[in-house]
């Protein structure tokens, strides 16, 4: 139940840390409240990386898959293959519930304690969604992940959003049958940041009319069959089956500052550690991997997240 260090997250970058401490003899322990790298189980089935497999590797295992960009089922085969080669050392499906400093720190999971001289947070950011805070978002039609087309077959979907998530959903629901695929966005144009191979795909359907938009454009109310949508021209009322709120997701926060990790007052509320070696302003947690970037979470990603291993594994060595 002691160890040198506690990785927190199972992700990619979570298990890049654990990797270094192992080559460097120090005693780890992996802990993940989901399954081996939850995140990316939980993406869309049909997704695939935008980065080559080979910007995804850790540990020197190669990554072979079919095409120069892997699908999800090849990565979650890839970082399975990492866990058994490594032998790594991990608990999942326990959660982190709390940390205490003390001469080192005690971990609170919700099945046990353990102790450890340094912690690496690499908790990531997928587990929180951001709301529409609208009347009508409880109701079970409203999905706030996509995994697969099949279910909105014949059916009015709404999705909210007009980023990589929003436009991939809108593009694949509409191929797959949806009966009407409506965008909600909320800004005037589909996102810069969609990647440019699909950007002109989606706004030619929209264009044609095979997706409907309405930008400028935000939900007011949900009911069982329809949606309410407030546009430039006034308040509508739509069909609706389902709504997918691919609105983006963003770090436990309320997680952080309980540990006593203080959250920067800049536009991203990025969490407060030193660049040059991952240590947060608590002596002894450092932060891996997406999370570093706060609410910028297209900062940071697997490809250029991996050295953070590195970094903190030498830090820890030199203290
Ligand atoms: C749809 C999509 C596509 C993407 N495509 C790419 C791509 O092509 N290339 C790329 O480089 N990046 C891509 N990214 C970003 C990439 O997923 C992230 O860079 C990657 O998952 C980050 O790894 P991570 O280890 O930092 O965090 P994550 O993979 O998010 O891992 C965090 C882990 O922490 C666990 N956790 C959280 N809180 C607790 C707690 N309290 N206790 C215990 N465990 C906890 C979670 O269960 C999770 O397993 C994509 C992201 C999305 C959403």
């Amino acid at each position: 139940m002691r160890f040198d260090v506690i990785v927190i997250g199972a992700g990619p970058i979570g298990l890049c840390c654990a990797i270094e401490a192992k080559k460097n003899n120090l005693s780890y322990l992996i802990i993940d409240k989901g399954c081996l790298v939850n995140s990316l189980y939980n993406y869309p089935k049909n997704m695939t990386f935008f980065s080559t497999s080979d910007k995804l590797e850790i540990g020197e295992i190669p990554f072979i898959s079919h095409n120069a960009k892997p699908t999800k089922s090849e990565a979650l085969e890839y970082y399975r293959r990492v866990a058994s080669s490594w032998e790594l050392n991990m608990n999942l499906y326990e959660e982190v519930i709390d940390i205490k400093k003390g001469d080192e720190f005690e971990v609170k999971t919700n099945k046990s304690n353990y102790f450890a001289r340094k912690i690496i947070l690499s908790t990531g950011f997928y587990d929180l969604p951001y709301k529409l805070n609208v009347e009508g978002e409880d109701l079970p039609k409203v999905k706030h992940y996509y995994d697969e087309p099949h279910p909105y077959f014949g059916m009015n979907v709404a999705v909210v959003g007009a980023a990589n998530s929003a436009v991939d959903v809108a593009l694949e629901t509409y191929r797959k049958g949806a009966q009407e695929v409506t965008m909600i966005v909320r800004e005037p144009s589909i996102s810069e940041s969609v990647k440019y191979w699909v950007k002109p795909d989606v706004e030619n359907r929209i264009k044609e009319g095979s997706i409907k938009s309405y930008f400028n454009s935000n939900i007011t109310k949900i009911t069982e069959d329809s949606i309410h949508v407030k546009t430039p021209d006034g308040e509508i009322t739509i069909d609706n089956d389902f709504v997918l709120a691919m609105t983006g997701y963003q770090p436990d926060f309320s997680f952080l500052k309980k540990i006593g990790i203080k959250i920067g007052d800049d536009e991203h509320n990025t969490p407060v550690h030193n660049d040059e070696t991952m240590m947060t302003n608590v002596e002894g947690i450092y932060l891996a991997g997406v999370i570093c970037g706060g609410l910028k979470t297209n900062k940071w990603f697997i490809e250029n997240s991996r050295d953070h291993a590195e970094i903190i594994v030498s830090d820890i060595l030199k203290k």
